[in-house]
């Protein structure tokens, strides 16, 4: 009973390769599908049901011990034998061999079936080699490996890991209508490239991406949920696993795994091929996010066109390119759209906007694909021209551009006519890139200085003058610690009775070789090289501490105010107000005596640093002057809304006061009149002679300042000025 009963076969055989058995358990046919009398009446039928690929081992080593001629305790071997259907059985072997008086020796031993145990094992180093793959994977995932060896080595797992002759990569193109397959080992790598349309209801693809579910195909000649993709046909697969490859908007495709024979996955490969997938989704997510956020930052927002930091790198290989064949040359135009602002301030951003990016548009259909058009900022674009013979293909295409700009913009619903100022600049290979680009930003202001609408080049004339710039803007650097740096004042007068009530500090520079230059020279260079900073700083705390100087010195008379001018650039800048604060401080002037003189140019690129900061001066109880008013496009509703104290009306408006033509004392006039509307102080400059006096005060403008009454004087003229009692006579200029 205990024979028939014990889950395994027990056993007795001769020993030898063709030893027969002479006692054999009952379980042998259930385990092997013999029965006990088939077994025994078979001599060699052991041998023969030796797995293949176990045979010959087994064999040898059972020939090794029976020829030995001793006995042997149980030596434990495990191996596999064909069940009589041909499928195999893995068996524990424990035999124990004994040698007989007569020499005869026989194998007693106990066969143990331990299939289920080896799959288990099997299946654990299977799950083991897969979850190495997937963490090799997501490694060189995180590596940053180009995607397309991601796939390469997702499909290399897939192979050898299930053994799956073919896998595939299949990307969704055309907003997911068609998919392609964009990778693939095995049979189907010469289809890679081929796209083909997904139908719905058809095959597996389709349903993995619509589900988001795997799909395991055991056998596609008994598949009937599924339609074969015909060149899956060609290539004989017969089983397959198909999941999705995940992206944030929709999926991105698909992987699958392929074999030329049916049923050959089991369930967890399931999960493995999912996980592969997963880390290619990751990577393929990852990639396009990091491709955006560098389109992002080498592309301008608005027109999608490159932005300057682009332009500069193109700008560099081509300079490369010249350098090494230098048989061409190349050019850069700097084009700036002429009165853009007007645009902007009339109908609005929205409108300036919109033009801007017709504009792009414009401007790369005018161009060839090898060209780049970029947009600097603002109303500013860069063109890189290749290949260009000589200067005239340049300015054939500043040509071709005003042409195309010939044609109005519709915006708004209503058309607009758009000009441009071009400067171009040419290269043949030497060059510096930003050099390039000044140099046409050089030219394009000549354009704009020359009446706009028109294109000029960049030329030795223009080049003599940048370098005197920048040897301005070395020596700049130095003046103000050799203090060549001076203040000049200007008395501002009442003209009701030309009694001084202020002066403004004009700035001057005393160069050690050069001699005196003007602000109109050195103020732009400051500006432009951030210089400006400092100087400016330099003037308000020079000019506060000369007029506390002043009135120090005759402490019972009138009070006068400083006016100082500063610059855009200052006040965009931010932390103005925190070091003009500094400044009062330190030096004790009355903040309600200082005055700043500010110009239109500054409103008109109105930032919300720049109106933050004026209500911080108003808050500290500084007056705000708009200076050189009527000679900007600022428009009058700034003068509403920020918090002006004054008006100083442009020099040119006053000069032809008194004289024949009566239309520009009509502005004057008109000037005056607004400001008194608008409760704003009115100083007029450039009073030169008596007849200007009586007309401005007629037209009821309060104060003056000019030639007449006095020229810009040292600190020291001022001081003395003020203590003899103030009051200007009327004098002749000389
Ligand atoms: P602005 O503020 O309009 O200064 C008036 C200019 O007109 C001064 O020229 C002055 O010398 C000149 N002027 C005064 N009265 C007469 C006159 O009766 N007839 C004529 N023809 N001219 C007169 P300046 O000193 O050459 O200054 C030029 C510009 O430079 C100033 O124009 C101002 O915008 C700027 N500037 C001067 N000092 C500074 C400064 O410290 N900082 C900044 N940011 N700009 C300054
Ligand atoms: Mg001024
Ligand atoms: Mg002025």
């Amino acid at each position: 009973m205990l024979l028939d009963r014990v889950p395994v076969i027990l056993y007795i055989a001769e020993a030898g390769v063709d030893g027969g058995f002479r006692y054999v358990s009952p379980q042998i046919e259930s385990m092997l599908g013999y029965s006990e009398q088939e077994w025994l009446a078979d001599s060699g039928i052991w041998a023969r049901s030796l797995h293949p690929d176990d045979r010959e081992g087994v064999l040898a080593r059972e020939q090794q011990m029976a020829s030995n001629g001793q006995s042997l305790d149980p030596v434990p071997e495990e191996y596999r034998l064909l069940h009589r259907d041909g499928h195999p059985v893995w068996v524990r072997d424990d035999g124990l061999l004994l040698v007989d008086a007569a020499g005869g020796s026989r194998w007693y031993g106990v066969m143990t079936d331990i299939t289920d145990r080896r799959r288990a094992e099997a299946e654990l180093e299977r799950r083991a080699a897969q979850q190495a793959a997937v963490a090799r994977l997501g490694e060189h995932a995180l590596e940053r490996v180009a995607i397309d060896e991601l796939f390469a080595e997702a499909m290399a797992a897939i192979s050898e890991v299930l053994g799956a002759e073919c896998a595939m990569v299949g990307q969704l193109i055309e907003g997911g209508r068609r998919i392609q397959l964009v990778a693939a080992t095995g049979p189907a790598a010469a289809n890679v490239g081929d796209s083909h349309t997904l139908d719905p209801g058809d095959s597996q693809s389709e349903h993995a991406l619509r589900t988001r579910e795997p799909v395991v195909v055991e056998d596609w000649t008994a598949e009937t949920r599924f339609r074969q993709a015909t060149p899956h046909q060609a290539i004989g697969i017969a089983s397959g696993i198909t999941v999705q490859i995940e992206g944030t908007d929709g999926p991105f495709g698909l992987l699958s795994a392929h074999a030329l024979s049916p049923r050959r996955y089991l369930r967890s490969d399931v999960a493995f091929v999912q996980a592969l997938a997963n880390v290619l989704a990751d990577a393929v997510e990852r990639e396009r996010t990091e491709a955006a956020i560098e389109h992002r930052a080498l592309h301008d927002p608005l027109t999608g066109l490159p932005n300057r930091v682009l332009f500069l790198d193109r700008l560099e290989h081509a300079l490369e390119r010249l350098r090494r064949r230098a048989e061409t040359l190349a050019a850069v135009l700097f084009i700036d759209l002429d009165h853009f602002k007007l645009v902007n301030d009339s109908l609005g951003h929205q409108a300036g906007d919109e033009l801007l990016a017709a504009v792009a548009a414009r401007l790369r259909q005018t161009v060839r694909p090898t060209d780049t058009v970029a947009r600097f900022g603002g109303d500013e674009f860069g063109l890189l021209l290749e290949d260009v013979g000589s200067e005239r293909d340049a300015i054939a295409m500043a040509e071709r551009i005003a042409a195309v700009f010939a044609r109005p913009f519709a915006l708004d619903s209503s058309e607009h006519f758009v000009t441009t100022s071009v400067g171009i600049a040419l290269a043949s290979g030497g060059e510096l890139p930003s050099d390039l680009i000044r140099d046409a930003d050089a030219a394009m202001y000549r354009a704009k200085d020359r009446g706009r609408a028109r294109y000029e080049l960049f030329d030795e004339l223009m080049r003599a003058r940048a370098i005197a710039r920048l040897r301005i803007e070395n020596d700049l650097r130095r003046a103000i610690e050799r203090g060549e740096l001076a203040l000049a004042y200007q008395p501002i007068v009442a003209l009701a009775d030309r009694s001084v009530v202020g002066v403004e500090a004009l700035l001057r520079w005393e160069h050690p070789r050069r001699g005196p230059i003007g602000p109109a020279e050195f103020v732009p260079v400051a500006e432009e090289t951030g210089l400006i900073e400092r100087i400016g700083r330099w003037v308000l705390a020079r000019a506060c501490r000369d007029a506390v100087a002043w009135s120090l010195e005759r402490p019972d008379a009138a009070p006068v105010w400083m006016s100082v001018n500063l610059s855009p650039v200052q006040i965009a800048q931010g932390g103005f107000e925190t070091m003009l604060e500094r400044i009062l401080a330190t030096t004790g002037h009355d903040p309600g005596l200082l005055c700043l003189e500010i110009t239109e140019s500054l409103l008109l690129d109105e930032t919300s640093t720049t109106s933050e900061t004026l209500l911080a001066l108003k808050r500290l109880g500084v007056q705000i002057a708009l200076d050189d008013f009527g000679t900007g496009y600022s428009s009058l509703s700034y003068l509403t809304r920020l918090p002006l104290h004054a008006l100083k009306v442009d020099r040119s408006f006053i000069s032809t006061l008194g004289a024949e033509r009566r239309s520009e004392g009509a502005i004057a006039e008109a000037i005056v009149a607004m400001a008194r509307a608008l409760s704003l102080a009115v100083i007029a400059e450039g009073v030169e002679r008596e007849e200007q006096v009586h007309t401005l005060r007629a037209l009821g403008c309060g104060f003056a300042q000019g030639y007449l009454f006095s020229e810009p004087v040292p600190a020291g003229s001022i001081a003395k000025l003020l203590h003899d009692g103030a009051r200007l006579p009327a004098r002749r200029p000389n």
